[in-house]
């Protein structure tokens, strides 16, 4: 069966296999993308991305290589240069980040530094490679290779609490504010995290502490803890009866946070 495009966790879409690659990795080391782009591209955004980096215009100041070379590709027809200061770009249609397996992880700090051999590891077990990226200097460029991933991935009960959690958040989100139910598996979690017996973990959990407890997980995170504050603010705006709308973005903000929320049970 053809696998699907699914949303991530942070803005993006990969085919469903390395989707739950990329979130086990991204848990790991800490490393993902929250770029536009980052994972998957359409042939629109390749081709902007294109345009950027690259120009018909030889007059313009141009990069070159160690050894004086231009970099030119022939798209359409027509020779583009890449311009001084840019990384390379593939050509619109050539690019494997249009297939749903590529992503380029921020934070890598560039080759050989323990940064890059730490996420190196934890991508190896789980069918990444960098080759490609390396041959053209771009140490964040990542393909994944499901034929090459032995991961054991958890069939973990947290990851389906997850869900169950995002799906009340966004309950929440669109009618009134108010208490949250927790299934079973979380509330295991929420038990063992803190040292307790399940039946002494309460059923419902406020809005308010869920959102606590996913700031907490997060105080290392300054742009999702903006988005916790965003998403605060519009709790409050239900709650006092102000007709707030929900968008997708806020979908994906509360997804985030619950992920988030998964995290500190884990820890
Ligand atoms: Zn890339």
């Amino acid at each position: 069966m053809a696998e699907m495009f699914v949303d991530l966790s942070t803005p993006g879409q990969l085919l469903e296999r390395t989707a739950r690659s990329y979130e086990s990795l991204r848990l790991a080391t800490g490393h993902g993308t929250t770029l536009p782009g980052h994972a998957t591209r359409t042939l629109e955004m390749q081709a902007t991305v294109f345009r950027d980096y690259y120009t018909t215009d030889a007059s313009e100041p141009l990069f070159r290589g160690d050894n004086g070379a231009l970099d030119i590709r022939t798209w359409n027809g027509v020779a583009w240069y890449r311009r001084s200061g840019r990384p390379s770009a593939a050509i619109p249609g050539t690019s494997n980040h249009g297939r749903g397996r590529t992503v380029d992880f921020q934070g890598l700090v560039g080759f050989d530094t323990p940064t890059y051999h730490a996420f190196a590891l934890e991508a190896g077990k789980r069918g990444w490679s960098n080759a490609e990226g390396q041959r053209v200097g771009e140490c964040w460029h990542w393909n994944h290779n499901p034929d090459m991933d032995t991961f054991e991935y958890e069939e973990d009960e947290l990851m389906a609490a997850k869900d169950e959690i995002a799906a009340e958040v966004i309950k929440q989100l669109k009618g009134p504010a108010g208490k949250v139910k927790l299934t079973w598996a979380t509330r295991r979690a929420i038990a063992a995290a803190q040292d307790k017996k399940v039946e002494d973990v309460a059923d419902e959990m406020s809005l308010d502490d869920v959102l606590s407890y996913a700031a907490r997980a997060t105080f290392d995170n300054a742009a999702l803890a903006v988005e916790v504050e965003t998403l605060k603010a519009k709790l409050e705006k239900l709650a006092a009866g102000v007709k707030v709308d929900v968008s997708v973005d806020e979908a994906a903000i509360a997804r985030k946070v619950v992920a988030a929320l998964a995290n500190r049970l884990t820890e």
